[in-house]
């Protein structure tokens, strides 16, 4: 089993993000933890959200219309630093 899973947060001046693998292309990425809606997969022993890179969401969202399903939205700064509170 990989460790998809494994995020690192990071934070700079003003602004914190993670950067962590994406479920499908493995690829690491950038991701606002607060604001990335990630989709729920089976994944072998129970249902799980994921976190998937823009690109690969974009694609999940266009397998999803053409089995009839909404896409998941794609929050526009989903995957951007975001501000420290
Ligand atoms: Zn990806």
């Amino acid at each position: 089993m990989s460790d998809y899973r494994a995020g690192v947060m990071s934070e700079g001046p003003g602004y914190f993000f993670v950067i962590g693998p994406c479920f499908l292309c493995r690829e690491l990425f950038m991701f606002n933890p607060e604001l990335i809606i990630c989709p729920v997969v089976n994944i072998g022993y129970g249902e799980e959200a994921v976190t998937c890179c823009e690109s690969c969401m974009k694609i999940v969202n266009v397998a999803r219309k053409a089995g009839g399903l909404e896409p998941i939205p794609i929050l526009p700064a989903a995957y951007q630093p975001a501000p420290l509170p």
